[in-house]
């Protein structure tokens, strides 16, 4: 097919508008298709850590002791145990939230306008902007009430008994605060500016989406390193003076535009730990350290750890990753535009159109039907993502084998700076700290790991080392 042809035919999708299929149905089975997917996956890994014979890697022999590899096989197994109650209790709240939203909807929209009226000290009626917006702030309340004993969970009973929760029920409650705070703060203008760019720009709809897109991206960057991190963490300059010399060292020697070195706090939350650099394409970068990492590991492990980092700046991960996500993002718009005006995806679902209502919704709240004079974008969006779940679960399993790609790529870069018997030992200090699952499905690792499991690393850094010493000889 030409590209041409590619095109045209995209153009066709507009026809989807006015496609009528039993849509309630086909969101709620590709949700139990989808549910029943992953729990086969994860019965898998579920059955492989049960084993009692389980037996430890070739690679790893000698290197993490086997009370260690119990532990982190049990760590796993109580994983596996709360996901298995999590995901069931998740796909029930989701179909039931699927089946109130015309009911959430009413609510918002009678309450929006008599608190806007009460401030504004005259009879007011939101439009369809601030009426999205306002059924998203108490959609999104519903299901921080409905999640939070989960997290709660997770973190003072499962993280607790493995001794990774380091957070306070203080914190805790804080975090959860923030979060919604932000989540409103952030949110709002983005769906207004949705809203807007649907209203008027009708014709080129696409490429306005894709600016939008790009802009969201760049500023929630910005914002994260600036504003939100900050407000989660604390960041302080990196004292240890020799590890700094070595990573200023390492960043000559790579050519990286390094600007500063920051040590957080990731102590406070739990004794997970991790490394990661920050900063624009074209613009300096600046290298984050987790408190844990430093007390876990040797300087010249850390520095190695850094030296795959480099390695995913050098090969151009980032840059990859976001032009795949551009993508991604432009596709799916495309197809959002050729649904979100589809009035039987509506009606099936609860939500009728009205033209001649005057306002934002003509039902009362208590009814499960919501009667709107105009399409509810928010809804139709979230309606939309639900109808290509089978879409995700084939994006998930392609962005693992990519990312997957991009770490044997890194590794190799760390091992060719000479830091790969270094990497390999912090990676399995890192195991060992985080007690990540050494036992693993090969199914599992598809569908959920984004990076390779710990032996299938070290045996490539191996088989990569011996084969550059070859060359070399
Ligand atoms: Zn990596």
């Amino acid at each position: 097919m030409s590209f041409s042809a590619i095109i045209n035919s995209f153009k066709g999708v507009d026809s989807f508008n006015t496609f009528s299929l039993p849509y309630k149905k086909l969101i709620i089975g590709f949700t139990i298709f989808n549910f029943l997917f992953e729990r086969y996956v994860s019965f898998r890994q579920y059955k492989l850590l049960q084993k009692k014979d389980k037996k430890l890697p070739k690679v790893l022999e000698g290197k993490i002791d086997t009370k260690k590899f119990e532990e982190s096989d049990a760590y796993g197994l109580a994983k596996s145990k709360f996901e298995m109650f999590s995901s069931t209790l998740g796909v029930v709240l989701s179909i039931a939230t699927l089946l109130i939203q015309p009911f959430v909807w009413n609510y918002s929209v009678f309450y929006g306008d008599k608190i806007l009226s009460f401030i504004l000290r005259r009879e007011y009626h939101m439009n369809l902007i601030a009426s999205n917006i306002a059924f998203f702030i108490l959609f999104t309340l519903i299901s921080t009430l409905t999640s939070f004993p989960l997290s709660y969970y997770q973190h003072f009973v499962l993280e607790e008994k493995f001794g990774f929760n380091k957070m306070t029920k203080k914190l805790f409650f804080t975090d959860l605060i923030k979060t919604n705070l932000l989540v409103f703060v952030l949110a709002s203008p983005i769906i207004y500016l949705l809203g807007w760019i649907l209203k008027k720009c009708t014709d080129n709809f696409i490429f306005y989406i894709w600016l939008f897109v790009l802009f969201l991206q760049v500023t929630m960057f910005l914002l994260n390193d600036l504003v939100i991190q900050p407000m989660f963490n604390k960041f302080t300059p990196l004292d240890n003076q020799e590890l700094k010399d070595k990573i200023d060292a390492l960043a000559k020697e790579c050519g990286f535009p390094l600007s500063k070195i920051f040590m957080v706090d990731g102590s406070k939350r739990s004794s997970h730990s991790n490394a990661y650099f920050t900063g624009l394409p074209f613009m300096k970068k600046k290298i984050v350290i987790f408190d844990t990492l430093i007390k876990d590991s040797s300087v010249d492990e850390v520095v190695a750890v850094l030296g795959h980092e480099i390695g995913h700046w050098k090969m151009n991960h980032i840059t990859k990753m976001l032009i795949f996500s551009q993508i991604h993002f432009a596709v799916f718009f495309k197809l959002f535009e050729s649904v979100y005006k589809n009035e039987s995806l509506f009606s099936n679902l609860g939500f009728i159109i009205d033209r001649s209502s005057l306002k934002t919704t003509a039902t009362l709240p208590g009814s499960n039907i919501a009667v709107i004079n105009d399409y509810p974008f928010l809804i139709g969006l979230i309606l939309f993502s639900q109808l290509i779940q089978p879409t995700d679960t084939l994006m998930s399993f392609c962005l693992n084998l990519f990312s997957r790609h991009n770490e044997y790529e890194a590794d190799k870069y760390a091992a060719d700076l000479g830091k790969g018997e270094k990497l390999k030992t912090a990676l399995i200090s890192l195991q060992v700290a985080n007690l990540s699952t050494i036992s693993v499905d090969s199914l599992f690792s598809m569908y959920h790991y984004s990076h390779p499991t710990l032996p299938e690393r070290l045996e490539a850094i191996d088989k990569h080392i011996i084969a550059s010493e070859k060359k070399e000889n």
